[in-house]
């Protein structure tokens, strides 16, 4: 089962340890798009996920710089599969490629810190303004606010 934690570009917020023990039960694995939460908020891995893919090219490096993106996985046995295909394929970043998103991981965490407090202020504004009908924003109290706060390190302000 393939999906996203946070759905590009509506944001809801899918429940990933429900959905990879649907995966589980029916005997498939789960492969999670973790790019709008990025691992500062929320590891899949740990939350049953199986594999998690993550464009790089947004958040992690976060200077419009390069595009990359990376898989992680849960165990040896996928981790073999994954090179396999990888090896097969040639998607590997050039070095400079590789230093930018870890020039970009250095401040990822200070960059969604802000990030979510301007987030959160511009919803918070919209929210009131009375020619805007929806604002969405999982950060904001609402039906989809719970899920969201049980994977949520960050205090909202
Ligand atoms: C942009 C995006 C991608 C693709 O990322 P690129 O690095 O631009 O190829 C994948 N998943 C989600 C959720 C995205 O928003």
């Amino acid at each position: 089962m393939y999906f996203e934690v946070l759905t590009n570009s509506l944001l809801q917020v899918n429940n990933v340890t429900k959905i990879a023990e649907i995966a589980h039960r029916y005997g498939a694995i789960s492969i999670v798009d973790n790019t709008f939460v990025i691992p500062y908020l929320q590891q899949p891995l740990d939350q049953g996920a199986d594999i998690v893919i993550h464009s790089a090219t947004k958040y992690l490096a976060g200077h419009s710089e390069v595009n990359a993106g990376l898989v992680v996985v849960k165990g040896d046995e996928l981790g073999k599969r994954v090179y396999f295909a990888q090896n097969r394929l040639g998607g590997v970043l050039a070095p400079n490629e590789c230093d930018s998103v870890r020039r970009g991981i250095q401040t990822l965490a200070l960059r969604m810190d802000r990030q979510q407090e301007n987030a959160c202020a511009i919803s918070s504004y919209l929210l009131l303004h009375p020619l805007v009908k929806s604002v969405h924003y999982p950060g904001l109290p609402g039906h989809e606010y719970e899920i969201w706060a049980l994977f949520r390190k960050l205090r909202m302000r």
